[in-house]
């Protein structure tokens, strides 16, 4: 297109826009109108009008914020050759002077990071527009006032457009970072906060009972949870940021993990709620925050892969070395029970066999709609996904409180509780009977809800 062509379509885009103005005139309605700064041509794309629509939120929230009544079934949003423009009335009902208002709007401009782009304009219902008298910054050098740039021709408009177009990137790629921490983490709470709250559980704290526990409540498992959450956010920023070796990154999860185990520690009286989940969830979201943050979309495959190498010789490494000098419950079950009782470093070590085969397949069928069931249904098939994890699962917390005997037994009876409710409450009876608490399966249970969100949600 000549530029001729493209001036006049600017022109035109403009007119329309005065035109809109106008219609609120007739009713003697004041404005409010948004739009950015685009020197040159095109003024918009995919990443601005993304951007524009983003910004248009915040000042949404933030004039509701300040009780300004806005009249949005009146507004208008749209795209032009002169690039993204929002129109709104403003309600006669707002008790606010145009002048205060346009403060308002100054200050919103202002304190946003790319605030010398954004334009919010107010007019009165007479169609003229509300000054403060303040000039905007020039965006390129904030050294003068922008008018005073363009009048000087101090910058090429293409530089100004790079810088724009830049920050913009920089900018969305910060938001796009937050939303996927934000996400990810809330999905972990909501993986644990689910897990504590099926009831009743074999041998496990639920909402109903303490299972095969003395020392332990729901409410314990709910301070825990609770101190966990920003830990988790650390987990994801970890993974979200990081370009280092995959073999090298297990200390540097496990020192956030630390942190989280003596804050868990401290909100539970000292009690171990957790510490499994930590763990898990550390390499979780890890490794869901990197895999997202390389823009590839989730797969089993890939997430199990990237467990796999983080945890690549953690069975040999940590348990091996001190078959010896037996110091802790998984060093004692391995030396007693050799593979069979590696517990939880085998299930990583292997990228989650336990949970691939039958619990997470069985979420994504039956549990995609999960907020559109009742809360029989959820606890339903919640057990159920317990107990697919409890077949496949040698759990050395089992193993460690009674024998391989009884974790076969257990594996059977889980086997016959799938299909029936009587046989679910003979075996929660066993367990408690036996002093049985499977909280390695427990703790699988929220791993595979935190997998079964992310894939609900096409993160
Ligand atoms: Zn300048």
């Amino acid at each position: 297109m000549d530029n001729n062509k493209i001036l006049e379509n600017i022109l035109n885009a403009r007119e329309h826009r005065a035109q809109l103005r106008a219609q609120f005139l007739k009713q003697q309605l004041n404005t409010l109108s948004l739009s950015l700064n685009i020197p040159g041509y095109p003024k918009s794309t995919n990443l601005i009008s993304s951007f524009f629509t983003e910004v248009k939120k915040d000042l949404i929230n933030y004039l509701q914020a300040n009780r300004i009544e806005l009249i949005t079934k009146k507004e208008t949003l749209i795209l032009d050759e002169a690039g993204d423009f929002f129109i709104v009335p403003i309600s006669k009902n707002a008790k606010i002077e145009l002048k205060a208002l346009k403060n308002l709007t100054e200050n919103f401009e202002t304190n946003h990071t790319l605030g010398r782009l954004i334009d919010v304009d107010i007019f009165n219902d007479l169609g003229v527009p509300i000054s403060s008298g303040k000039k905007k910054a020039c965006y390129f050098c904030g050294a003068h006032s922008a008018i005073s740039c363009m009048r000087n021709k101090r910058h090429t408009k293409q530089e100004i457009r790079d810088l724009i177009f830049s920050d913009i990137e920089k900018y969305s790629a910060i938001t796009t970072k937050n939303n996927c921490i934000n996400t990810l983490s809330a999905f972990a709470s909501k993986a644990i906060l689910y897990e504590i709250s099926v009831s009743p559980k074999p041998g496990l704290v639920s909402f109903k009972d303490t299972g095969s526990h003395t020392d332990m409540h729901f409410f314990t498992f709910l301070n825990s949870a609770v101190s966990l959450t920003p830990f988790f956010k650390e987990f994801c920023e970890l993974g979200y940021n990081y370009t280092g070796k995959i073999a090298t990154v297990l200390p540097k999860i496990r020192h956030i993990g630390l942190k989280a185990e003596q804050e868990m520690f401290k909100a539970t009286g000292n009690v171990n709620t957790h510490k499994g989940i930590v763990f898990l969830f550390g390499i979780s979201l890890f490794s869901l925050a990197k895999i997202i943050s390389e823009n590839t979309k989730y797969s089993d495959t890939l997430f199990r892969n990237l467990v796999i190498k983080i945890t690549n010789g953690i069975v040999e490494n940590e348990l091996e070395v001190t078959l010896n000098k037996v110091t802790t419950h998984g060093e004692l079950m391995y030396k007693t029970y050799g593979k069979i009782g590696a517990g939880i470093r085998k299930e990583v070590a292997e990228g989650f066999p336990s949970i691939f085969k039958n619990a997470v397949p069985f979420l994504d069928e039956n549990f995609k709609n999960h907020l559109e069931i009742n809360e029989a249904e959820i606890q339903k098939i919640l057990q159920t996904t317990l107990l697919h994890i409890m077949t496949q699962n040698n759990d050395s917390n089992i193993l460690y409180r009674t024998n391989f005997k009884a974790l076969t037994q257990v594996k059977q009876l889980a086997k016959k509780a799938i299909n029936s409710k009587k046989d679910y409450i003979e075996l929660c009876n066993y367990c408690k009977e036996n002093n049985i608490s499977p909280g390695g399966s427990a703790d699988l249970l929220s791993v595979s809800l935190l997998i079964h969100f992310v894939k609900n949600a096409q993160l």
